[in-house]
């Protein structure tokens, strides 16, 4: 494990952060989350594309070049010594003494390398149980923003209830998880909602879709209504974490056990890291 913060190499439990600090003052920065396999960033173009358009969106200068990003976190790697990691890193306003408007100091970086956290065979043969939770975030959800408040209290009343995850509605239509994008399948169909500002336009979605269409499955980015969703034959989340995840049941509603389409998409997203035997 290992920590970076302000141009250097830290302890992750060493503390690091100034008290007028953006980030956790008022949650003004963004952030990127990446899985390592053996080594390697998985979509690393793709998550600083991301990056860049977040900080963008909310006016963020980066304090690195995107070379510079990327050499750090290689060497966050490295010193980790990790094969199969998880890169957490977030870009903050800087630091200032507390004021809404914009200070004119230089953003932060900071990092960490951790383990990732392995889902068992088992684990991906249950699935996951989830809830419809009202979407009650800002209008511009495509930015991955370190405010994340109705996410946090979505997933602990999900938990609360007995679920595993929170999916949220708006107007009885589907968006996406609270750190998750949501799929499924009817009829042979892969449908999922369409990458609008309202839902986070993830990656591992993205490769899914890629998936999908080389194995010639019929794809639809359209709006689901909660009827469609908890109709389905198939269901299931996607992240960077935890890459392909089955739905077992929507609230009292139990899908069928038999997955063709989950597993098949399943085994082409792991060619994506998986060396060739
Ligand atoms: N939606 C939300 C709200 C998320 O927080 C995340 C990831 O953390 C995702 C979707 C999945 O995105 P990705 O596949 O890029 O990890």
């Amino acid at each position: 494990e290992i920590a970076y913060y302000q141009n250097k190499f830290i302890d992750v439990d060493s503390p690091a952060l100034p008290i007028d600090e953006r980030g956790h003052q008022f949650g003004d920065g963004v952030y990127e989350y990446i899985r390592v396999y053996d080594g390697t960033p998985l979509f690393l173009d793709e998550h600083l594309d991301r990056l860049e358009k977040s900080a963008a969106e909310i006016k963020l200068t980066l304090p690195y070049r995107r070379d510079e990003i990327t050499g750090i976190i290689y060497e966050g790697i490295k010193r980790s010594s990790l094969k199969e990691a998880a890169v957490y890193f977030q870009i903050t306003r800087g630091i200032a003494p507390r004021n809404h408007s914009f200070p004119n100091v230089k953003a932060v970086f900071s990092m960490t390398v951790k383990k990732a956290t392995i889902f068992t065979d088992e684990a991906r043969t249950k699935g996951i149980s989830v809830m419809l939770r009202q979407d009650e975030r800002w209008a511009n959800c495509f930015i991955k923003s370190l405010n994340l408040l109705p996410n946090v209290l979505s997933k602990q009343e999900a938990i609360e209830k007995g679920y595993d995850e929170a999916i949220f509605v708006h107007e009885d239509f589907v968006r996406e998880g609270t750190s998750c994008n949501v799929f499924m399948v009817k009829d042979g169909t892969l449908y999922t909602p369409p990458a609008t500002r309202h839902i986070l336009h993830g990656i591992t979605r993205k490769a899914v879709l890629d998936c999908a269409r080389e194995y010639n499955i019929p794809v639809r980015e359209q709006a689901i209504n909660t009827t469609f969703f908890k109709n389905c034959d198939e269901a299931f989340i996607t992240s960077t974490s935890i890459e392909i995840m089955p739905i077992y049941s929507i609230e009292d509603q139990i899908l069928p056990k038999e997955r063709p389409v989950t597993e098949r998409l399943y085994s082409a997203y792991q060619n994506f890291y998986k060396q060739e035997v």
